[in-house]
């Protein structure tokens, strides 16, 4: 870590005082690998504590902070496992207890007199407001104002720490020369982290609540600059590199169509039209069909992979979970299986010895269309000719694993569906107007899907319902956030789930999926589903992306606030696939608070994935996107994106400036943008 070397931002967060090996470990099972990903860790949002109250002022159940003095030291209650003392302040007098064998931190060393600010929710007994495991703070005037981050309520502290104990260091490290800051009008890193993970009283405190302040700007722009210089970077290499048009007569695109169990929308024929064009040229196609859940993105790509396959190409498909990767597979087949194409599927749970056999088959050229999981990633998946990948769900992977299958191949054309919402006026500037398509049409018959948040004795009405819709032939999904029972949870998990709706509904009837299952048991088990030897399905977020099975009409989600909007919104792209109506029901716990009710019910308002994104950043922040780094949009909340559009133009034409001088970004000045360029989107692939 000297002060020239700037190895510290890939060095792990551990050497950062406060992150030991144990928290450390924590960050990187949330995607936070190193100092970089730490720093673009933003908020969900902020609590302001500037407001204090007296304790005569207190409510039940309210929190807030205080400023009191020490009456009585923390004493341990006699023969019992807790700690009481006692504050006060001019307006009166509070206890605060710890329920634990030992005090640590701050409460543990609290001297009589002692002034100091308590943060907590305080609730009466007898007569007097009791604080239980306040925070305390000697000094509030550091903290009165703290962002919150997703599941680590610790960073609150941690990383307003690591940005002043890194201060001048993120000065030194900022990769932006200070012309383009101004030309953008965005500030350094020093200012703009500081800004956003330990904003004081003298920041535009409204903007950065909304995540609209200049510390925010500055994160858009870097997101922009690393995505500009990508994409001319992968431009220009493209430009260089030659590939075999794919091409096949109307007559057999025509067929192909007419094999599908429906006719295309208008959308889905553009992008199919525009994908055939692409598919034609000898510079490879790089394109984003970019659609809302549900509209009919699947189709677009078999018709593609079966172009391809029919010119006599192989096709690689790449989809996120393995019963995503089952259920297209079994798709595929049905439409093309009996035109002579040959699919085949390769994911984690064959078994040593049939995947030796479909390795041989790709490697040979005896299958056509290869749809898998990660496993088609590994180096031993080698094709005879491979020409077209497809990457399904593409928000889902990294550009390291995009361009490990793309390298697969001499230079195979290349296809991303996603359903993350971009608007088109962003996606214009992004990709240009060639290399996206939106679908925005869904396929005709569609009908709603109406959302209803249902309290706890509501869940009578639910269960006719749903007797209803299964008298009628039709399926029914519920879904929990967690696997097993946590001992400190009284929310109710799939596996309890399963079993008392199996004793209601009959134990036939009533399905399990989860995560921890078999890849094979879990396809198995959808496949129950759709073809109606069980109805219902009990299941957590394992199918929360892509699984369609038309004729469900009713999902159940139990504790939806366990989920951020845009997730349940995916989650419910699950139902409303046919021309059935649909209804999603947001069963929610009796202490479920008013804030969690308002995010819920803008799912009751409304079904437009972007209208979602938009108020599930200002209920919730932006979060982080770490960890699902998009390959087919920049690497940052796509509202924040829209929000920072004014600078995309403009750090656009910056970007292609520096690579029409430098193309590698080999000047010293770029040492650091091309390290990020390559360890963060594995650019060094890509040029
Ligand atoms: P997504 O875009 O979310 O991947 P899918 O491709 O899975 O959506 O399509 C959702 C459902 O709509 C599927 O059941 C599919 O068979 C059906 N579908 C797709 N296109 C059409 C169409 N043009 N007409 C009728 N149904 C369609
Ligand atoms: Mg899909």
């Amino acid at each position: 870590m000297d002060g020239d070397s700037h190895a510290w931002l890939w060095d792990t967060p551990q050497f950062l005082k406060g992150i030991g090996p144990k928290k450390a470990r924590e960050l990187q099972s949330r995607g936070v690998v190193d100092v970089y990903d730490l720093l673009n860790f933003l908020p969900r949002g902020y609590r302001d504590y500037r407001a204090v109250l007296s304790l005569s002022e207190a409510m039940d159940g309210v929190e807030a902070s205080f400023r009191v003095r020490v009456v009585t030291p923390p004493k341990r209650a006699y023969r019992r496992r807790f700690y009481r003392a006692e504050v006060e302040d001019d307006s009166g007098l509070a206890e605060l207890v710890w329920f634990s064998n030992k005090l640590y931190g701050p409460s543990a060393d609290l001297q009589p007199g002692q002034q100091i600010w308590i943060v907590g929710k305080p609730s009466k007994r007898r007569t007097v407001m009791s604080f239980s495991h306040p925070r305390i703070f000697s000094d509030m005037s550091r903290v009165d104002i703290e962002p919150m981050y997703r599941g680590i309520p610790w960073l609150s502290g941690g990383l307003r720490k690591a940005v002043k104990e890194l201060g001048k260091r993120l000065q030194a490290a900022d990769p932006l020369p200070a012309e383009l800051r101004d030309a953008w009008q965005v500030p350094d890193w020093r200012a703009a982290f500081t800004q956003v993970h330990a904003p004081g009283t003298n920041d535009p405190l409204e903007d950065v609540y909304a995540f609209r302040s200049n510390g925010y700007r500055r994160v858009a722009a870097d997101a922009f600059f690393s995505w500009f210089l990508g994409m001319g970077m992968r431009r220009r290499s493209m430009q260089r590199v030659e590939t075999r048009p794919i091409q096949v007569g109307d007559d057999i695109v025509d067929q192909l169509r007419a094999a599908l169990p429906f006719a295309l929308t208008g959308d889905q024929q553009a992008a199919l039209d525009a994908i055939l064009q692409d598919m034609n040229q000898s510079t490879p196609m790089f394109r984003l069909v970019q659609g809302d859940v549900g509209s009919g993105k699947t189709a677009v790509a078999l018709l593609a992979a079966a172009v391809a396959a029919r010119a006599g190409g192989q096709v690689a498909l790449l989809a996120p979970t393995e019963i995503l990767a089952g259920q297209h597979a079994r798709f595929f087949d049905e439409v093309l299986g009996g035109m002579g194409i040959r699919i085949t599927r390769l994911t984690g749970s064959l078994s040593a010895i049939r995947r030796k056999e479909v390795l041989h088959m790709i490697r040979s050229g005896a299958v056509d269309i290869v749809i898998g999981t990660h496993a088609l990633l590994q180096d031993a998946v080698e094709f005879q000719d491979l020409r077209l990948v497809v990457i399904d769900e593409e928000q889902r992977y990294g550009v390291m694993q995009r361009s490990a299958l793309r390298s697969k191949g001499g230079a195979p054309h290349t296809l991303l569906l996603s359903a993350t919402p971009i608007p088109r006026s962003l996606s214009l500037v992004l990709l240009g107007d060639t290399d996206v398509t939106v679908i925005r049409e869904k396929p005709a018959g569609r009908a709603p899907v109406e959302t209803r948040i249902i309290p706890e004795d509501g869940k009578r009405e639910v269960l006719e319902h749903i007797k209803t819709e299964l008298d009628a032939g039709h399926k029914v999904f519920f879904l929990y956030p967690r696997v097993d029972d946590q001992p400190d949870s009284d929310q109710a998990s799939v596996v309890e789930m399963h079993q008392r709706l199996a004793d209601y509904f009959g134990a036939d009837q009533v399905g399990l999926l989860h995560g921890r299952m078999a890849g094979d048991e879990k396809d198995r088990m959808l496949r129950s589903l759709k073809d109606g030897r069980i109805s219902i399905l009990v299941t957590t977020t394992v199918i929360e992306v892509g699984v369609d099975v038309p004729d469900a009409t009713i999902l159940v989600i139990g504790h939806p606030d366990n989920f951020g909007l845009s997730q349940l919104h995916q989650i419910r792209g699950r139902i409303g696939r046919g021309n059935l109506p649909g209804t999603c029901y947001l069963l929610v716990d009796d202490g479920t608070g008013d804030d969690a009710l308002a995010r819920l019910d803008v799912m009751t308002q409304t079904n437009d994935g972007f209208e979602i994104a938009e108020a599930d950043l200002e209920l919730r922040g932006p979060g982080s996107m770490l960890g699902t780094r998009q390959s087919g949009i920049p690497d940052i909340h796509p509202v924040l994106l829209r929000r920072f559009s004014d600078l995309a133009t403009e750090v656009r034409a910056s970007a292609e400036a520096i690579l029409d001088e430098d193309p590698h970004l080999t000047a010293p000045q770029w040492r650091r943008v091309r390290e990020i360029l390559q360890r963060k989107w594995d650019m060094s692939a890509e040029a």
